[in-house]
């Protein structure tokens, strides 16, 4: 059987190698695509070792990667060729005295990652050297020292990652930072957040959690920005607390400070992506100037004093009630030896009739289960409804206005401070001890725009001033 195709090209078993063929290109090649779906341009990149043999990839000006099936493919021109070295090599930081000192610990994430040719996907790849050589502005801010501590998409990261993390948060405030960075994974940097805001208490100096939402090879990565604006933060910035800082609008005007227990990862793609809710962000960070939007917040003290609890006892869940949910999923949970159970409810904080007897069976089992809310916003308030004063009954804990994620990973920390002791448990989740339940909400709080359309920013000044 012969091996070419009906342009008379070998390897027809390979349609795209075929249709590079037929055109002259090769991998590395500018091309113009002209297709059935119409033109494209970009850059042929070397096939991965997840992609078929249809599919030609482009990477496109947009530092988007798109497939084109082969057949759909009616002509390739070549307009140049550009073979792409994504290795950034390693620098040494220079060391200043007169500046402060920062660490910056890397945990994997977008913000380390690159993509790789080889397998096709972001891979977390830069160890905090290589950042530092892709963002030199850094050593004008600090004497930063860095370390890789994993190398993890935050997807992975879990209690023992927190626990590691607060002890070596610890060892770097009694070392003698005057502050802490940590690079990680947007997805779930709100979950790491809170954890460490429990684990690390009144810390001295800022520890500040920092990522990206575009790698650092696309043209609109928030990386560098976001780095910057965080080591400023940490170095200099005089709010000592566990916070995220990341862009507040889509732009790159500003970011914005978030304290740890009430920041949460809102959209799944826009840089713009993480808000403070229940509450207003700590501070706006622009130019290197900290502007405090909160009313209160701890200072940077001089002293070494921190406490730091690195525990966390992996049983517990969260469940978010659908309606028509079951009984049978929450004993399971009690069956599986889970001994904490936060509930994100409807509402003030329902969940349906049919699950009563299994929360009955769930507190006679020694399970210490809490109440939070779906709707973000607002306050657990159990005795405006029936259903409400009901749930009550079976000892369901009301947790104000902390977030679910918060009341999660609160309550594995408080589960493992306090073992075998629900009453203690009870009384350290229902404590506010780093911002995770607040009084009330800032009138303006729902409302207080946290970046977005600098169009519409600009107007909103105007209107206030
Ligand atoms: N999937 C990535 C992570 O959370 C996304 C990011 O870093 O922005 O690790």
């Amino acid at each position: 059987m012969s091996a070419t195709d009906k342009h008379g090209y070998e390897g027809y078993r390979d349609p795209t190698k075929s249709v590079m063929k037929r055109f002259g290109v090769t991998v590395w090649s500018q091309v113009q695509a002209e297709t059935t779906r119409g033109p494209f341009h970009g850059l042929v990149l070397p096939r991965s070792e997840t992609s078929d043999a249809d599919h030609l990839v482009l990477k496109l000006g947009s530092g988007y990667n798109v497939g084109l099936r082969a057949d759909t493919i009616t002509k390739l021109t070549k307009t140049g060729y550009k073979q792409a070295h994504y290795k950034i090599p390693e620098e040494e930081f220079p060391s200043d005295p007169s500046k402060p000192s920062v660490i910056l610990l890397g945990t994997g994430g977008t913000i380390a990652s690159r993509l790789d040719y080889r397998t096709g996907a972001v891979i977390p790849a830069f160890s905090p050297g290589e950042l530092y050589g892709s963002v030199p502005e850094l050593s004008e801010i600090c004497n930063l020292q860095t370390e890789k501590l994993f190398g993890e998409f935050s997807e992975n990261i879990g209690p023992t990652h927190y626990i590691a993390l607060a002890k070596r948060i610890g060892e770097a405030i009694a070392g003698g930072a005057d502050g802490i960075v940590i690079g990680h994974g947007t997805d779930t940097m709100h979950h790491t957040a809170a954890a460490l805001s429990f684990m690390v208490q009144r810390p001295p100096v800022p520890v500040v959690m920092v990522g990206s939402q575009r790698s650092s090879d696309r043209p609109s990565s928030d990386a560098a920005r976001n780095l910057i604006h965080a080591t400023w933060a940490a170095g200099c910035g005089s709010i000592a607390e566990v916070m995220v800082c990341m862009f507040g609008p889509t732009s790159d005007r500003y970011n914005l400070l978030h304290r740890g227990t009430r920041v949460r990862k809102m959209h799944s793609s826009t840089r713009s992506t993480f808000r403070t809710l229940g509450d207003v962000p700590l501070a706006m960070l622009q130019d290197r100037e900290l502007t405090p939007i909160h009313a209160t917040w701890n200072k940077r003290r001089d002293d070494r004093d921190v406490d730091v609890h690195a525990v966390f006892d992996e049983r517990v869940t969260i469940l978010y009630y659908y309606p028509n949910m079951q009984p049978d999923l929450i004993d399971a949970v009690v069956d599986a030896g889970y001994k904490g159970i936060v509930i994100a409810g409807t509402g003030l904080g329902h969940v349906n009739r049919k699950v009563y007897p299994a929360l009955e069976r769930a507190r006679n089992a020694g399970v210490s289960v809490f109440m939070t809310l779906q709707t973000l916003w607002g306050f657990v308030q159990m005795h405006v409804y029936e259903t409400g004063r009901e749930i009550l009954e079976f000892g369901v804990v009301p947790l104000a206005n902390m977030l679910p994620e918060v009341a999660y990973v609160k309550l594995g920390w408080a589960l493992a401070m306090h073992p075998d002791d629900p009453g203690a448990v009870k009384d350290l989740m229902t404590t506010t001890l780093a911002g995770e339940m607040t009084e009330r909400e800032p009138h303006d709080g729902y409302l207080v725009f946290q970046g977005g359309v600098p169009e519409i920013d600009e107007l909103l000044g105007r209107i206030w001033s």
